[in-house]
């Protein structure tokens, strides 16, 4: 393997491990539990090491055999005369820890525990693994597994693996979290031309974890994409940070399966209630720079095109075609993933003009029609390639009368290797492209069997390229009043109170900087009035009760209000609506609040995710949020960009652009809200769910007001 001095891995990274090396590119490899019946998988692990074509030396372990598989055999770990920089464990269960604990006598680098029967069949299982990675850990010995497939290395090489087959070499780098479905890919993957720079097991992940390996393959040579089948992540904080220095060198696509909803606990919010820990997995991906797909597809269709092709520098694609349909339905795809179809220059188009027949198609999807054979394709394809628009190109065939697929294929390659924009494939068919479909693959031109894969498969490195070309930038951070909020909390905290009043809530987002109306609560009728006089007309009443969680809902809230009369008939309307429709709430008073002007209700609002901790929300605002979904998310702490992205990002946007004669918002103002709820997340971590709604937003530059806050803690 050739890796450039800059490619090394960074011994100066406190995670990074070099025992994690010898997992991939082990100088040594003892296989426990090697078998001479063929039965077995420690026969076949075995076998798959031997015929891999590992460089070193492979010692088998099995105290009953004297020579196994024509290699000498040794009794235990420890009476193996040399060192062992990597042991493969297929023993029984019952003496995996034994066997581990000569590993770490034997300063083993690390162990693929293969052997199943740990977390996986419950809490006897879950102890017996703690147990083996306890004594890894005192080791310094690093474990992948238990109950693993094992690993397989096709540049060391070495198949560390029970799997039957070892796949052709490439510059994907693919892990699972699913053994089953890892072995069905090896398998399916053998069928097509998808080949492997590493495959790798996670089993039980006891020890070794999904970002413990994007570490290591950032920094490998060989890996030109990371491709991961995920169910859950552990650790979310440091996957976080692994992951965004990942991307930066390396495009991460993972498949993460199992959408679950919200936690099952109370949810006293409309954030908590929206916040799903799906949302939190694509809102962590997408800060992280990883692009995320949603199926295997997907996952391979992508991962090939990273491994083969260049990164587009735009989002410009020109079409070559033989047939309307298909470029039809590739047009859309395009638009469908943000990709926009070249507008080509006159020169281009005349000169298309001139060299293809006059029933053709000479701007974009440029179509050559259905009689056409290689040499039009081949004008065609370099012309486009010589214009300076267009950042990728799909090259599209439909086996029609007259078409040389395979001589097209073989012009496709032969473009591919002057040009440093990427072009992919769309041969259609299957008979009638087979061959040709095999040229394309040997020349390293993805084919994908329908317009929409292909695309789609564009798309994601268009999106790529875009992420990778975000700045590195810090969350701001604001001077602001902790005092005051460490105050609120312990105050409410002392009172076993879980649930901040609405004054305590809205005193914390304003000790953050954030504007709230002028607010007194009153607990009588001349309160109210004296309260409201003070404050100035038109003023809003509302019920205070830590009990009562959607005040309008129970008839509490009184907008509009004008007068000293208006004041004492809502405040009596207010009380008696609240009688009948809350009857056990405790009530501190009636509230008395500014009335904010009219402006654009928007959400923020804060929610815990068991991942990935705060995450952040943003949307339009009002009663019916949950109802229309619109909102998007971003886990705690955020930069000014993700704030941007975050409004932006909503299919209501426009609104606050100002659609249909409506006055703009202040949307520095409402990212400056969002960054500073950011901070106080990061501030407070005792915060479980905050809703700043409305926060209603003005025209610039006249800013924000915080009109109702919710906010509760966990105690
Ligand atoms: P809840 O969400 O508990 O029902 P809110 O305090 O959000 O109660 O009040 C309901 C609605 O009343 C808000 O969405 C907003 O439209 C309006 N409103 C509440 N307080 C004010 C205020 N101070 N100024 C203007 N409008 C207000
Ligand atoms: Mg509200």
């Amino acid at each position: 393997m050739v890796t450039k001095r800059s490619e090394r891995p960074d011994e100066r990274h406190p995670a990074f491990d070099q025992n994690l090396l010898a997992l991939f590119a082990p100088r040594s490899v003892a296989v426990v539990g090697a078998s001479r019946d063929p039965s077995k998988l420690g026969y076949l692990v075995l076998r798959n090491v031997r015929t891999s074509g590992f460089p070193g030396p492979i010692y088998p372990v099995n105290p009953g055999a004297r020579r196994i598989q024509g290699l000498p055999a040794y009794p235990s770990v420890v009476s193996i005369p040399s060192s062992v920089d990597l042991a493969i464990i297929v023993v029984p269960q019952p003496a995996v820890l034994s066997v581990v604990r000569d590993c770490a006598a034997k300063r083993v680098r690390a162990a693929i525990i293969i052997t199943s029967g740990f977390r996986e069949t419950g809490p006897l299982g879950a102890k017996a693994e703690e147990e083996i990675v306890s004594v890894a850990r005192s080791a310094g010995m690093r474990v992948l597994g238990p109950n693993c497939l094992g690993i397989i290395d096709t540049v060391t090489p070495l198949n560390a693996s029970f799997a039957a087959r070892m796949p052709s070499p490439n510059g994907i780098a693919f892990m699972s979290q699913s053994g089953a479905l890892g072995a069905a890919i090896l398998d399916w993957a053998a069928a097509r031309d998808l080949g492997f720079s590493k495959f790798v097991s996670l089993g039980n992940e006891a020890d070794v974890t999904e970002s413990d390996l994007l570490r290591v393959w950032e920094y490998d040579g060989s890996v030109r994409v990371v491709s991961a089948y995920l169910e859950g992540i552990s650790d979310g904080g440091r996957f976080r940070r692994v992951a965004s220095e990942a991307t930066r060198r390396r495009p991460v696509v993972i498949l993460k399966a199992g959408r679950t909803a919200a936690g099952s606990r109370a949810v006293v919010s409309h954030t908590g209630a929206l916040a799903g820990s799906d949302a939190a997995y694509s809102a962590a991906f997408r800060q992280a720079g990883v692009i995320r797909v949603q199926s295997l597809e997907e996952l391979f269709d992508s991962s090939l095109a990273f491994s083969s092709q260049p990164l587009p520098s735009g989002r410009e694609l020109t079409i070559v075609t033989n047939a309307g349909g298909p470029s039809i339905v590739a047009t859309d795809a395009a638009e469908m993933h943000g990709l926009k179809l070249t507008p080509l220059t006159h020169r281009t188009t005349d000169e298309l003009r001139r060299q293809l027949p006059p029933a053709a198609s000479v701007t974009n999807p440029i179509d050559v029609l259905g009689d056409a054979g290689p040499d039009l394709y081949r004008a065609a394809i370099d012309l486009v390639l010589a214009d300076p628009r267009g950042d990728a190109l799909l090259v599209i065939l439909t086996p029609q009368l007259k078409t040389d697929a395979e001589d097209t294929a073989r012009v496709v390659v032969e473009a591919h290797r002057q040009t440093n924009r990427p072009i992919i494939a769309c041969f259609m068919g299957s008979a009638g492209v087979r061959s040709a479909i095999a040229t394309l693959s040997a020349g390293g031109i993805p084919n994908y069997p329908f317009p929409e894969r292909a695309v789609a498969a564009l798309g994601a490195m268009a999106d790529y390229a875009d992420l990778k070309k975000r700045p590195t930038e810090r969350p701001r951070r604001f001077t602001v009043d902790q005092t005051r909020v460490r105050n609120v909390i312990t105050k409410a905290r002392a009172a076993g109170r879980p649930n901040l009043d609405s004054f305590e809530a809205a005193q914390v987002v304003a000790a953050y900087g954030i504007p709230i109306p002028r607010a007194a609560l009153a607990r009588s009728l001349d309160q109210a009035v004296q309260a409201a006089e003070e404050i100035g007309f038109p003023v809003v009443l509302k019920v205070a009760s830590p009990d009562i969680v959607h005040k309008s809902e129970v008839g509490g809230v009184r907008v509009g209000i004008q007068s000293p009369d208006e004041v004492r008939r809502a405040y009596d309307e207010i009380c008696a609506a609240v009688a009948v429709r809350a009857p056990s709430a405790r009530i501190d008073g009636i509230g008395v609040w500014a009335m904010a002007r009219a402006g654009t209700e928007t959400i923020v609002g804060l929610s815990v995710d068991p991942t990935f901790g705060h995450v952040l929300l943003f949307g339009l605002g009002g009663i019916f949020v949950e109802v229309i979904k619109d909102v998007s998310f971003r886990i705690v702490p955020i930069t000014s960009a993700d704030a941007a992205e975050m409004i932006r990002e909503i299919r209501a946007f426009p609104v606050l652009q100002g659609a249909r004669g409506r006055p703009p918002s202040d949307l520095s103002a409402i990212s400056d809200v969002l960054e500073r709820v950011s901070q106080l997340a990061e501030d407070f971590p005792e915060i479980r769910e905050l809703d700043i709604n409305p926060l209603v937003a003005y025209p610039p530059p006249r800013g924000t007001l915080a009109v109702d806050v919710r906010l509760s803690l966990s105690l």
